[in-house]
């Protein structure tokens, strides 16, 4: 589609956008790992981290939760960095079935100071609707 319109191919115009910048990890996302908050990786039971990236051309911080075992990764944009990471850890703590609890993984979450009480809310909404369309379809 781009190609049609400029003449430029994917490549060419991701070439003329600055790269995005790697943030160094910060404390929150060494306690993450070192706490082991994050709920465990659903598909290969590994341990998550996270990371964000910065878009200089957009001023957008992308935050992913990883899972090195197996590659499975949740991503949010967002204009503000800790904004990214707590949706990504929202996205990434209901997901497909991650513990015997989610609601306690979250609670666990928000106790550590990890995600605002704010975004703990969100969270339980979304797992307790999560659980009644699952509910609905067995
Ligand atoms: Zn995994």
């Amino acid at each position: 589609m781009a190609e049609e319109k400029t003449g430029l191919s994917v490549d060419q115009i991701a070439a003329t956008r600055p790269a995005p910048i790697s943030l160094k990890p910060d404390a929150t996302d060494i306690r993450l790992v070192l706490e082991g908050t994050l709920p465990r990786c659903p598909f290969c039971n590994g341990t998550p981290s996270t990371h964000t990236r910065f878009f200089p051309h957009s001023g957008i911080y992308q935050s992913i939760v990883h899972c090195a075992g197996c590659m499975a990764e949740v991503m949010v944009n967002q204009r503000d960095r800790e904004e990214a990471r707590q949706d990504a850890i929202a996205h990434w703590t209901v997901r497909a079935p991650v513990q015997p609890d989610d609601l306690t993984a979250a609670a666990q979450l928000q106790r550590s100071g990890l995600i605002t009480p704010e975004k703990y809310n969100h969270i339980c909404e979304n797992i307790r609707a999560r659980d009644a369309v699952r509910e609905a379809m067995a």
